[in-house]
């Protein structure tokens, strides 16, 4: 059985205390492979391999960490089918996805980010007869990158990525509940010819890893994409020791579909936002608001859709859902469809496993589902969910609607679904989110702001917002008299 190694120091290692997790295809529910469950001293040990290439790496100049950089995203395309399989049967999401949007979207990320640091400028600011001003953009150092499940290699690159080309060396640590492509991705490295100590993947559970990441007093800045408990722990670490921090954390995204919609494109588009990678993307609408006179029309065309919709194996090419990313998962997504029955929700469909045949009986797989008749303050209505399940609910009026999207401790994204074009920009500038699609949605350029209010999160990543993350302003007054 394949074991997965750590990188550090531009080498596989195995983890110092040679302890092991069990790591789990989800479509089939077996072991596949062997993940390090590593501890303190591993990550001590990724730390100083960063410490001792950061003065090197920060020197190097900026179109030499460019090339680099350009070499692993052309890397990254020219292994596409294998990094695809690979995050497929670890994550359970459908094969056609990570081969249209997760693997690309890796590459682009780190083609994005080596390109950035070319047209990165600092500010100057000249005071009249008294003085100039220039800001210095310097690298922070040594950086933790925690990164989560449900778009692995997408969002470890979307971290690390910045941090590398902005000039610091990085102590990483994808979920270990999918690590094999940052696995693959360090084998990459070492091709590319990144050199040694700039990028160091530690594999291992979140409190044995993330924990001495967060708390290390030499790592001075962490990016976390994740859930909002995690992000509060690390939080009240890594607050008080002063570290810059970005938390990317989860939502409870509202649609919100106004009777002036294009309906036909609102429907296809809901289908997606609603269920894509199973629902387990953190920009999910899960709760669906529309305008009382097309309430019953958008809500049969919606079951109907979905009702064809195909659970199946990964690896199928017709399946339209996947497996869900483990068995503890299903379980906690198929307890929010008992609780939305306890708290008086109408299963309108999907609501339970689904039992495939064969080599894939044992999968872990879930029915979209569609729920209504729940008041927006109940708990379905209120939690993050994080699976094919979505609520449904008619509203009256902007104000009505407003109140209801923006009522959770959740602001990362929001959709706005009209035809009338002050309206949607009245609305779209009400709601508490830090992205809102106006009759689109997961329309990304990669230069602007991305982030969450609110429990969502606090700080931007994306485009230059990530640079700025990821360096140091210094401030130099020269005097002019
Ligand atoms: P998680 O918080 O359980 O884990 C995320 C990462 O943190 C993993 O690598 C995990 O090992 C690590 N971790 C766990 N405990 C830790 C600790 N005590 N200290 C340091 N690190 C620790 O989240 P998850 O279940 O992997 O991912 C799903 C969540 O991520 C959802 O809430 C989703 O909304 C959110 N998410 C947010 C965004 C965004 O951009 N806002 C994007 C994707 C996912």
């Amino acid at each position: 059985m394949e074991k997965i190694a750590n990188y550090i120091g531009g080498k596989l290692a195995a983890p110092i205390g040679d302890s092991y997790i069990d790591n789990i295809d989800p479509s089939r529910g077996n072991i596949y492979s062997q993940i390090p469950s590593s501890d303190q001293l591993d990550v001590e040990q990724a730390y100083q391999a960063a410490s001792k290439a950061f003065p090197g790496w920060s020197k190097t100049p900026k179109e030499e960490r460019s090339r680099i950089l350009l070499r692993l995203a052309n890397l990254i395309e020219a292994n596409l089918d294998k990094l695809a399989a690979a995050e497929a049967l670890d994550n359970g999401k459908p094969l056609k996805l990570a081969k249209r949007v997760d693997i690309p979207r890796a590459a682009s990320n780190i083609r994005f980010f080596a390109t950035a640091i070319m047209h990165y400028a600092s500010e100057s600011h000249k005071m009249e007869s008294t003085a100039i001003n220039y800001t210095l953009r310097k690298p922070i150092g040594v950086v933790g990158c925690i990164s989560p499940w449900n778009l692995p290699l997408y969002l470890f690159t979307w971290k690390i990525a910045p941090a590398i080309a902005s000039g610091n060396c990085v102590v990483a640590k994808p979920s270990e509940v999918t690590p094999m492509t940052a696995y693959l991705f360090s084998k990459l490295c070492i091709e590319a010819g990144l050199p040694n100590g700039i990028l160091n993947i530690i594999h291992g559970l979140g409190p044995n890893v993330g924990g001495p990441i967060t708390t290390h007093p030499k790592i001075k800045a962490i990016s976390f994409t994740g859930g909002t408990e995690t992000g509060k722990t690390i939080a009240k670490i890594a607050a008080p020791m002063f570290k810059k921090l970005s938390l990317e954390l989860g939502g409870k995204n509202p649609n919100i579909i106004f009777a002036d919609c294009d309906f036909d494109k609102t429907l296809s588009t809901t289908m997606h936002s609603s269920f894509a990678n199973q629902g387990q993307i953190c920009l999910c609408g899960s709760r669906i608001f529309v305008e009382r006179s097309i309430y019953e029309k958008f809500k049969n065309a919606f079951v109907e859709k979905t009702n064809k919709l195909k659970v199946g194996n990964p690896f199928d090419s017709d399946s339209n859902l996947g497996a869900v990313v483990s068995e503890a998962h299903m379980k906690k997504v198929l307890s929010y469809v008992d609780l939305a029955k306890e708290e008086g929700g109408t299963i309108l469909t999907g609501g339970k496993q689904v039992k495939l045949e064969g080599e894939f009986s044992n999968g872990f797989y879930i029915a979209p589902t569609i729920i209504e008749g729940l008041p927006p303050n109940c708990r379905t209505n209120q939690e993050e969910i994080f699976g094919p399940v979505v609520t449904i609910t008619p509203f009256e009026s902007e104000e009505e609607v407003l109140r209801y999207a923006n009522g959770t401790v959740y602001g990362l994204s929001s959709t706005v679904w009209t035809s009338d074009l002050n309206r949607a920009h009245r609305v779209a500038e009400k709601l508490e989110a830090g992205i809102t699609w106006i009759n689109c949605w997961l329309v990304r350029d990669l230069r602007t702001p991305f982030g969450g209010v609110k429990a969502s999160g606090v700080g931007r990543e994306g485009g230059f917002e990530a640079l700025r993350f990821f360096t140091e302003p210094h401030n130099i007054c020269i005097s002019t008299n």
